[in-house]
């Protein structure tokens, strides 16, 4: 099967989310038939959003994989299920723990019921941008256009980074071939 490179959106906005987000960052290193090959900073970002909330730590990490789109999105929301679980009782009206969007497989376009890819909100959304820009640089997003005249024309947020990228463990997760 062939491998190939995605990128995966990271958000969280709920009990102490950077180490939800560093967390994440190694379990997605541990996806079957997949390799963790690249990770931003750890950003803070104002929450898009006219309910009242904490702002967002987001990252974005390159992967190789050799799983299909669809079964890839499975591992993402077995590990944001996990960390749901483990979310504050106290918090029951408040969003999820953790997101995790397929931002970019390869350069597939795919439009179903249950995945889009480019993700569709990915061009409205700094906080995916400007961290995909830190790990791949320069590069064309299919249908869109470049990734850096995206980042110049999407809404303006407040945005900084908050900790370097995290150091990159890639566990058992093994890319066959
Ligand atoms: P969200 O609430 O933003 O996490 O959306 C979750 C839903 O979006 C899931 O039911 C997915 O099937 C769907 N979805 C569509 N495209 C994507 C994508 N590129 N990455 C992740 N989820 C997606």
């Amino acid at each position: 099967m062939p491998i190939e490179e995605v990128f995966i959106g990271i958000g969280s906005n709920l009990t102490n989310p950077v180490s939800i987000v560093q967390d994440a960052i190694v379990c997605l290193g541990k996806i079957t038939s997949s390799k963790l090959i690249n990770c931003s900073s750890l950003y803070q970002s104002e929450p898009v959003s006219d309910i009242v909330q904490d702002d967002y730590v987001n990252a974005v990490v390159a992967i190789e994989t050799s799983l299909q789109p669809t079964f890839l999105l499975l591992e993402l929301q077995a590990i944001e299920h996990a960390f749901y679980r483990q979310r504050d009782p106290s918090l029951k009206a408040a969003p999820r723990t953790l997101d995790l969007d397929i931002v970019l497989y390869a350069n597939r376009i795919i439009d179903d019921s249950h995945l889009t890819i480019p993700h569709p909100e990915m061009h409205n959304r700094l906080f995916v941008l400007k961290p995909l820009f830190e790990i791949a640089g320069e590069i064309y997003i299919p249908g869109l256009g470049s990734l850096s005249y995206l980042i110049d024309n999407a809404p303006a947020i407040d945005m900084h980074i908050i900790s370097e990228p995290v150091i990159l463990a890639s566990g058992p997760g093994v890319v066959p071939g």
